[in-house]
């Protein structure tokens, strides 16, 4: 398949950034993330830059004009470059606004429930020493003591910044706009959706295959 830009519209925990770095690594992307893309633009000496730090700076969100203009500026300097959209749209307005400043892309849609996102995010645990990644919830990424690193001993900790509660406000917000913006890419025909539940390798394949082919089974 011609090679796309790609939007890669997710709810959290579903392996978004494992997803952007193969796509950087295997296939040259380059990653706009919209946070980046505002912070770039505050600035100032333009009219956009002024209103995106008044409203950053009083804690309220930029309104979706702004931020679809910023990302139009960004979007310059990538001229013959393909690109991957990552955190944006989150509404159905953002969606329509975008498809109307990024050309000849695909959506990838990474579909995941909401109990094994929130196991795959609450019940992560580090090894302070050498980082290795663990999971309470998952049986095969137990450690084998409790608590401690199989490959150093280390001290396993736990550094989500959700609990239950903040994880279910994030996951609300995506089951909410959701509908509405897979409805809008699925009449346009350029939704694909891979099922990101099974594991990383799976959702890795899949993605591959789309790029490759055009095609998915999930
Ligand atoms: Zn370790």
């Amino acid at each position: 398949m011609e090679k796309k830009n790609i939007v890669l519209y997710a709810p959290p925990a579903a392996g978004k950034g494992t997803q952007c770095e193969l796509l950087v690594q295997n296939y040259g992307y380059e990653v706009i993330s919209i946070g980046q893309v505002l912070r770039n633009a505050r600035n100032p000496e333009t009219e956009i830059g002024r209103i995106i730090i008044e409203t950053q700076d009083k804690g309220i969100l930029t309104p979706d004009d702004i931020v679809a203009k910023a990302l139009q500026e960004e979007l310059k300097k990538y001229e013959n470059k393909s690109i991957v959209v990552e955190g944006y749209p989150r509404n159905i307005d953002q969606a329509k606004l975008l498809d109307t400043i990024l050309d000849n892309y695909i959506v990838i849609n990474l579909d995941i429930n909401r109990e094994i996102a929130m196991k795959r995010t609450l019940g992560r645990v580090n090894c302070s020493e050498c980082k290795k990644i663990y999971n309470v919830y998952f049986p095969e990424m137990n450690s084998k003591v409790e608590g401690i690193c199989d490959e150093c001993g280390g001290t396993l900790e736990s550094r989500s910044d959700d609990n239950e509660n903040s994880f279910n406000v994030r996951f609300d917000v995506y089951e909410e706009n959701a509908p509405a913006i897979i409805e809008f890419y699925k009449d346009k025909g350029i939704l694909y959706v891979v099922d990101s539940s099974i594991s990383k390798e799976h959702t890795s394949n899949q993605v591959e295959k789309i790029l490759s082919e055009g095609i998915v089974n999930d």
